[in-house]
């Protein structure tokens, strides 16, 4: 199947030396993850143990439910907590049992740590294992932590999953695992996809409710579909499971040879690929090059933010015909982002971590046409003239596979007709 492999660049950016910077970082926290895990895992409940900034940060992230009751929801510490005079574990436990016993509905409790929590030692593990006792085999209470401390928000997303790792059965059966919570309608493009190539045993974490049957083992092989994963990477290792190195699904290109790494290991042979991703492929070209029009030939600049900049990177720059002008990640692990890097044309800076004034400097520095950033950076580079793309917005929206590929490419295009419209309205003034 070596014609449908990418082509590599004379030189990608695997080897380029990485700028890394450490300082100020403008980042959201991982408990933003609980906003896109709730929806994806029906039966389960986030309880951050936290205080009132975090019931805040999630209630405006989420938007306020009025009708339906959330699955989310903040154990609040309040100061006694904080100094050490009250029992936050007993109250914590007290807290559950009332969750519990009026939520039946809940399969799967996970206790989120946060700042406060961290900031004052309190052990959310032994608090998982002592409600687990109590309330299994109805629930299973798990925990990770999601606070901001030298963290960004995707992370809270790979601490869930690595701490569902470990709770997983046991098989040797030979199976493929799917690792990254996509939306529903995205997960069954792919495995549609698979299932058409005739790969059968198929499992996806998180799964969709705690009754779906996910086991690892050491005949497990395993493909992320998102590159902020390393931590469940790790996680997974340990159980025996293999990784399975691709590009991440973006884009026609990327998605082709996330596919075709599956396909080799399960032995699909060219014809049968062809066939099951013929037709699909063509669509997603023609989507992309409708939406790219307006990015050809501009250039990009990444802000440290999601974790997908290198592989959105090589998306708008093979794909699109963007420059980058620098690609900026809050971590870069080879192990997960290296088929992406070496897809990547030499040429722009490559950095890991912040320190965003140092940053900002080259960023105004290179005047780029488009930015991709946080929010908090996102309006005053507006205000400053720069056309900008919020990076959380590319987690929030289906963005993987083929049929979301000329979606993707608009999340980009957009801002810049946006920018392109004000200066017409500002020349007419
Ligand atoms: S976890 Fe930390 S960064 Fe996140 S909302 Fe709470 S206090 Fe703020």
């Amino acid at each position: 199947m070596n014609d449908l492999t990418p082509s590599p660049p004379g030189a990608g950016c695997r080897n380029t030396p990485i700028l890394k910077e450490r300082g100020q970082h403008e980042v959201f926290c991982g408990l933003t993850g609980i906003i896109w895990l709730h929806r994806k895992m029906q039966d389960a409940f986030f309880l951050v143990v936290g205080s009132r900034t975090c019931a805040h940060l999630l209630q405006s992230a989420a938007g306020v439910m009025i009708f339906a009751e959330p699955r989310f929801g903040t154990a609040i510490l309040e100061e006694t907590d904080l100094a050490g005079l009250a029992d936050a574990q007993a109250e914590l436990e007290r807290e559950v049992d009332r969750l519990l016993e009026r939520r039946s509905d809940i399969r799967q409790l996970f206790l989120v740590g946060s700042c406060p929590s961290e900031v004052i030692k309190l052990d959310l593990a032994r608090a998982a294992e002592r409600l687990t006792l109590k309330h299994a085999p109805r629930v299973r209470v798990l925990n990770y932590s999601g606070s901001g401390i030298e963290t960004t928000f995707t992370e809270g997303e790979d601490a869930c999953l690595a701490s569902m790792v470990p709770v997983l059965p046991e098989t040797d059966k030979r199976q493929l695992l799917l690792v990254g919570a996509l939306p529903d309608v995205v997960e069954d493009q792919a495995l549609d996809l698979l299932g058409k190539m005739g790969i059968e045993d198929i499992s996806v974490l998180p799964a969709r409710n705690v009754d779906q049957d996910v086991r690892v083992g050491p005949n497990t092989v395993f493909a992320l579909t998102q590159p902020f994963l390393g931590g469940t990477l790790a996680a997974l290792e340990r159980r025996g499971a293999r990784h399975l190195p691709a590009p991440f699904p973006f884009g026609e290109e990327g998605t082709t040879a996330w596919l075709l790494a599956v396909a080799r290991e399960f032995g699909v042979d060219k014809a049968r690929f062809d066939a099951v991703t013929g037709a699909p492929r063509a669509r997603a070209r023609r989507a992309v090059a409708q939406a790219a029009t307006a990015l050809k030939d501009k250039s990009v600049f990444f802000f440290p933010d999601s974790q997908l900049e290198i592989p959105l990177a090589r998306f708008l720059t093979r794909e699109c015909g963007m420059q980058a002008v620098e690609v900026g990640a809050p971590f870069i692990h080879k192990a997960v982002v290296g088929p992406d890097l070496e897809l990547l044309e030499h040429g722009p800076t490559i950095a890991e971590g912040q320190n965003v004034e140092l940053q900002l400097d080259r960023c105004r520095a290179a005047q780029p046409d488009l930015t991709v950033c946080g929010l908090g950076l996102a309006n005053p580079l507006e205000a400053e003239g720069l056309a900008t793309k919020w990076a959380i917005e590319l987690v929030f929206t289906p963005v993987h596979f083929y049929e979301q590929a000329g979606d993707l490419a608009g999340l980009f295009s957009r801002p810049m007709h946006r920018r392109r419209a004000l200066r017409l309205m500002e020349a007419a003034e």
